[in-house]
């Protein structure tokens, strides 16, 4: 599933860590999620992600919320591999993706179905009400916080409703094995392994 042209170039010009055939994958997770319920991410960063959820939103009459504090992952800050020094807020020398985000979300034209909620995700999880139906994990990926993550969100996934975990590798020589370790534990829960697409993999919650 592709993305038309002209939110393909926004995607494209959109800082982020989306590669482009994950980015499809996400995107076809999410319209089957979308029939079920709203979408929600957790880790916005500039909205590469989001236009993909969002443009799944339009097509199905429902909302994509992209919940992020903004100020980055352990992993996004100086001095660490994924650094941008170009998301820095120069007033107070701390990252500040929101202005990305909201470029970002402008230029696609989708204002109107994506819902940028800022906070941490946890106190977040613990208010939230609405089932959804899709739910895309893609936030810090230290241990604690992506079971956390986990932990907060995975209960609001709606009978038949889709679960994406981003950055899983089963092997260590890949990448961190957290959001691992969520996919291995999302199984014993009793989701439902669906697609793997890279290091993006989607399962589903049995109706
Ligand atoms: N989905 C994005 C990449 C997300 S990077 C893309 O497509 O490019 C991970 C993001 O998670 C960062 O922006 C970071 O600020 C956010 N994050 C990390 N821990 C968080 C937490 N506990 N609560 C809210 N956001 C968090
Ligand atoms: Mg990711």
């Amino acid at each position: 599933m592709t993305l038309d042209a002209r939110l393909l170039d926004v995607v494209r010009a959109t800082k982020g860590f989306m590669p482009e055939e994950e980015g499809d994958a996400l995107y076809a997770a999410a319209l089957e999620g979308g029939r079920v319920g709203p979408l929600l991410e957790i880790g916005t960063y500039c909205g590469k992600s989001a236009v993909y959820l969002g443009a799944a939103a339009r097509e199905r009459g429902t909302v994509a919320f992209s919940v992020d504090h903004h100020r980055g992952s352990e992993e996004n800050q100086a001095g660490w591999e994924h650094h941008d020094h170009e998301v820095v807020d120069p007033a107070t020398g701390r990252m500040d993706t929101l202005p990305f985000f909201r470029r970002a979300i402008e230029a696609a034209g989708l204002e109107d179905v994506i819902v940028g909620v800022v906070g941490h995700s946890l106190p977040i999880a613990r208010a939230w009400r609405t089932p959804l139906g899709f739910l895309f994990i893609d936030g810090g990926h230290a241990e604690d916080i992506a079971m956390g993550d986990y932990e907060g969100w995975a209960r609001h996934v709606a009978p038949g409703g889709v679960l994406a975990i981003h950055d899983v590798f089963d092997n260590p020589d890949d990448g961190g094995q957290a959001p691992f370790h969520v996919w291995q534990r999302a199984v014993a829960d009793g989701f439902e392994p669906d697609a793997i697409n890279g290091s993006l993999r989607t399962l589903r919650r049995p109706q």
